[in-house]
């Protein structure tokens, strides 16, 4: 058997189109254009290249892009001042602050000064106690991402055996909460689960979040499960001497001959993340203004 291949850029493509029309309807009968400001601090040449990505993608959905570039040594009085502004500035709905922060600034404090509403990383700890306790969240990107491809492979989730390996904030518990508010039965994973493969092998969703290459092998999946591969490794290209090549936590070669469907990397999970920054950005818009959020692109 081989499995179905989950086109993340296909589905997040048709996201960002869904986004861009609702963005229109918004300004067309509301008067209203979403607004998504991005604090970079420092030179991280991999950040300044996610956050040019962002910019570009806020623009052609017609949304409104705020760049805030502040020096490496900004001190934490001045970025807070910046976040302070930019939480009471009425044509900001979304606020992200691009992580890795230099070594002075604390993440965890950073990511408290935002406001919850305007949170669209969904990583504060108001949007995490809302997502664990069924509220309105602002659901951290990545793990909607996920929901929103699995939910487009199953008429519904409900009951279904989901095994997510990994368990950071940023992802594997949010990736949790998200299943079970689905229905489905539930087992985290993490580096001290004894016999992984046996745990796995009961999913009919397994999900992989760890950053180990290859990790999952063929014979770790239920045959015909659902695997959705989040983990990100850049190893030497095998063909392209002094080039690199990303790879997942599942070995595509092996799961692809025994799930019934299989996210690759690249070009799977990686495409709907910055799509849901620019969902979460327009649910934190319609919020902020007496709206309902448009269906389908929440939690
Ligand atoms: P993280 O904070 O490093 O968490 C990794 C998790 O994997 C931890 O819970 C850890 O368990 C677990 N783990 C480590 N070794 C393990 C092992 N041998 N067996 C089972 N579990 C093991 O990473 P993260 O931020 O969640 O990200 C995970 C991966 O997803 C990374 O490769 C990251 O690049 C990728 N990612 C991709 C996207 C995207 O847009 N595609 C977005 C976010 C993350 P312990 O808690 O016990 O240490």
């Amino acid at each position: 058997m081989s499995a179905t291949i989950i086109d993340g850029k296909a589905f997040a493509a048709r996201l960002r189109a869904q986004v861009a029309d609702h963005v229109q309807r918004l300004k067309a009968e509301h008067g209203v254009t979403p607004g998504l400001a991005v604090v970079l601090v420092g030179e991280d040449p991999a950040s300044e290249v996610y956050v040019s990505h962002k910019h570009k993608a806020t623009v052609e959905v017609g949304m409104t892009s705020f760049e805030h570039k502040l020096p490496a040594d900004t001190s934490e009085e001045d970025l807070f001042a910046l976040i302070d502004k930019l939480n009471t500035d009425p044509n900001v709905h979304g606020i992200l602050c691009q992580f890795p922060v230099p070594d002075h600034l604390d993440e965890r404090r950073t990511v408290a000064r935002i406001d919850p509403a305007k949170d669209v990383d969904g990583l504060s700890v108001t949007n995490a106690g809302l997502l664990s306790t069924g509220g309105e969240a602002l659901v951290s990107c990545t793990p909607l991402g996920c929901l929103m491809l699995l939910r487009a492979q199953f008429e519904s989730l409900s009951g279904k055996d989901a095994v997510v390996i990994g368990r950071s904030n940023l992802f594997g518990k949010p990736m949790a909460q998200l299943l079970l508010g689905d229905n489905c039965t539930v087992t985290i994973a993490h580096s001290r689960t004894k016999d992984l493969p046996e745990v796995c092998r009961r999913a009919d969703i397994l999900v992989a979040a760890v950053g180990r290459a290859e990790m999952v092998r063929g014979d770790w999946v239920k045959p015909g499960a659902t695997v959705i591969d989040v983990g990100i490794s850049r190893v030497p290209h095998p063909d392209k001497p002094g080039k690199t090549k990303l790879i997942g936590d599942v070995n595509f070669a092996e799961a692809v001959e025994v799930a019934g469907a299989i996210t690759p990397v690249p070009g799977g999970v990686g495409p709907m993340t910055i799509a849901c920054l620019l969902a979460n950005t327009l649910t934190a818009c319609c919020r902020a203004n007496g709206l309902d959020a448009p269906q389908g692109l929440t939690a």
